[in-house]
């Protein structure tokens, strides 16, 4: 089998006003995606998403496109798009970090690759560990505290048995929207906090007592990227597990996090780490480690969550007293998938068809008519 053709088209999406997310990162109205296809010479398809943020990783609608057809498309015609781990590490030397945009590209791989052989693409990453429904945390902005009350209600009425709170705009107002979250679900239902890396250490030592007395249930990034040294002197000082996601897209990373003691949980997917194979080589390491992984997003689409939910199913170590941000499709009203990702009980389900298994190319031509 060989690859007879790349294409890659942009694709951006309103969120739900409802929900769109605020937090210490900034604000997201909107999502922009680039979607790539990779076609073979025996007549398949494989489609995957980078979703794009500049602040985020440095990437965009603009960088994306013009990488993988410029760049990455030259490398990849007439190669056998079975040899994944080969056509990765390729990808890996001739373009630094870009890791939504190689993942993109692995994604589409690995899709054509469980079409053609007829299996799941998480039999391609060594089958499931689990069973395929993934228990999901919904993230909650950094609203004013009756409207964060107010979405931590509807989540709780969705069928979630977890949020994550967006905090670090305020010691004041964190500690209030906290408070509300916590008076509308209960004391029983987890609540996980993301300081996307906006507090000092002095502010997450202050905060401390109280998301303690809040049982918050883990702290993720609470010191700026690559604080490793900050996170371990706060890991000493509570019992709350501590989540890196900002300080960790690359292996080399996840090393650093673990030989520093820094975390207890390391938040993982596809987009951020490279690809899958990077998700599932680092959720391996954290393991061995005696770590934890839980899968985290940036909104992606049913295509970039399908690749999540593969990882999720597959992956060594994956937390189960700290839920999943497997939640993109959940924001958008719009979905350019013919079988979307299903949502049941607070779980994500692991998509069962071949690749993939959601029909994008099905619904892109539906589109098109
Ligand atoms: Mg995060």
């Amino acid at each position: 089998m060989k690859i007879t053709s790349v294409e890659v088209q942009p694709i951006s999406q309103v969120v739900n006003p409802k929900y769109a997310i605020v937090s210490a990162a900034g604000a997201q109205p909107e999502s922009h995606y680039a979607v790539v296809a990779i076609r073979t010479d025996d007549g398949h398809t494989g489609y995957g998403e980078a979703t794009v943020v500049p602040g985020w990783s440095g990437e965009s609608q603009i960088t994306a496109t013009a990488f993988i057809r410029d760049l990455l498309t030259p490398l990849l015609i007439g190669r056998d798009p079975l040899h994944i781990r080969e056509l990765a590490d390729l990808l890996d030397r001739h373009l630094i970090e870009n890791p939504f945009t190689k993942a993109a590209v692995e994604m589409a791989l690995l899709d054509v690759a469980g079409k053609a052989l007829g299996v799941p693409v998480n039999v391609l990453l060594g089958g499931p560990r689990r069973p395929p429904e993934i228990a999901l945390k919904f993230s909650i902005g950094a609203f004013p505290p009756p409207e964060a009350g107010r979405v931590a209600r509807a989540a709780k009425d969705m069928g979630l048995k977890a949020v994550k709170v967006k905090v670090a705009l305020g010691l004041e107002g964190d500690i209030a929207r906290l408070e509300a979250v916590r008076e509308a679900v209960g004391k029983d239902f987890r609540v996980a906090v993301d300081a996307n890396g906006g507090w000092r250490e002095s502010d997450a030592q202050a905060m401390l007592p109280h998301l303690e007395r809040l049982r918050v249930n883990c702290i993720e990034q609470p010191l700026p990227r690559g604080d490793f040294r900050g996170c371990a002197r706060l890991r000493r000082r509570t019992l709350i597990p501590i989540m890196l996601d900002e300080s960790v897209f690359t292996r080399q990373q996840a090393l650093e996090a673990i030989r520093e003691e820094a975390c207890d949980i390391i938040s993982i997917y596809p987009g951020k780490n490279g690809g899958l194979l990077r998700s599932i080589d680092i959720a391996s390491m954290a393991a061995s480690a005696g770590l934890r992984c839980t899968i985290g997003s940036n909104l992606e689409m049913d295509l970039g969550t399908a690749a999540m939910l593969h990882v999720a199913v597959a992956a060594a170590g994956l937390a189960g007293t700290v839920d999943h941000d497997i939640i993109g499709p959940l924001y958008y009203d719009q979905h350019f998938t013919r079988t979307p990702i299903r949502f049941e009980n607070g779980c994500a389900v692991v998509p069962d068809g071949p690749g993939l298994g959601v029909d994008f190319e099905a619904a892109q031509s539906a589109y098109t008519e």
